[in-house]
């Protein structure tokens, strides 16, 4: 094996994303009632550049599985790839070995935004400021927004999302409140509190008994929120906590807190 084959795999997914441009205009071809694609040979061989012609339908098959790639017949290369099907005027291949390791890590869908995120700022502006900058990283895209801490229950509830990025100090429930409410509706969501509010260690440890994972300083540069989203989404919120040294044993007298979904051991890091 190996490094060959790995070139093989690599060239393949970089025809895979030429055609995945192409299969976005297929979705709108489809929509104005044209059945078929032209797509780039996906075979390994990076100076070829031929076409072939399939239904739209049949690449969306082909595309579902990470290893399987459209070729025109004579381009298949037998030691990394098995032919599954044949059609009039193209193969479809499945790469195996290092070669379909290769392909399924650098399928252009795995790139796919795979933390969602739910921004809560009473400030229009801000929202719109986290919604630009964290589409522009390639893991995480807004799927939702609320203004207030009640919104943010209902559109967290609704959405499940990976990420909460919650402001403090909003009109009708403010953050404090919301989070406990959050924590129960969305119990794997990581939460990072974004705030231009002073919070020093006291009220830290508040936030995390509240539930939330981490605080975030409002007023720096935007990526300091996008690495925390990144971060917390990568990290595994008991992984996150497992490593604090503090034993994971940060509780809160019950007394203290009316808040039914906090697990203990959460803190802000
Ligand atoms: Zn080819």
């Amino acid at each position: 094996m190996t490094e060959r084959q790995k070139q093989i795999g690599r060239n393949e997914s970089d025809a895979r994303t030429a055609n995945e441009l192409v299969s976005v205009d297929g979705e709108q071809a489809k929509l104005a009632g044209h059945e078929t694609l032209a797509v780039l040979c996906e075979c390994g061989d990076n100076d070829c550049h031929e076409p072939l012609t399939m239904s739209v339908d049949e690449y969306e098959v082909i595309r579902s599985e990470p290893a399987q790639f459209a070729v025109i017949a004579g381009h298949e290369i037998l030691d990394c790839e098995r032919v599954i099907t044949t059609h009039p005027g193209y193969l479809i291949v499945e790469k195996f070995g290092d070669a379909g390791t290769v392909a399924d890590a650098a399928d252009p869908r795995h790139n796919l935004k795979t933390c969602r995120v739910v921004v809560v700022d009473d400030i229009p502006e801000i929202r719109y400021l986290l919604r630009i900058v964290l589409a522009v990283d390639p893991s995480s895209t807004v799927v939702g927004e609320a203004s207030n801490g009640a919104e943010a229950i209902e559109v967290v509830d609704a959405m499940q999302p990976e990420v909460i990025v919650l402001d403090l100090e909003m009109p009708v429930m403010d953050g404090w409140h919301a989070l406990p409410h959050l924590r129960r509706v969305a119990p794997t969501a990581h939460i990072i509190v974004f705030s231009s509010t002073e919070v020093d260690a006291r009220l830290e440890k508040r936030l995390a008994n509240l539930g939330a994972d981490r605080f975030v300083r409002k007023g720096g540069d935007p990526s300091i929120i996008v690495n925390a989203v990144r971060e917390v989404a990568t990290s595994g919120r008991d992984r996150q906590f497992a490593g604090d040294g503090d034993g994971g044993g940060r509780h809160v007298d019950a007394a203290d807190d009316d808040n039914p979904g906090r697990r203990s051991g959460e803190s802000v890091s």
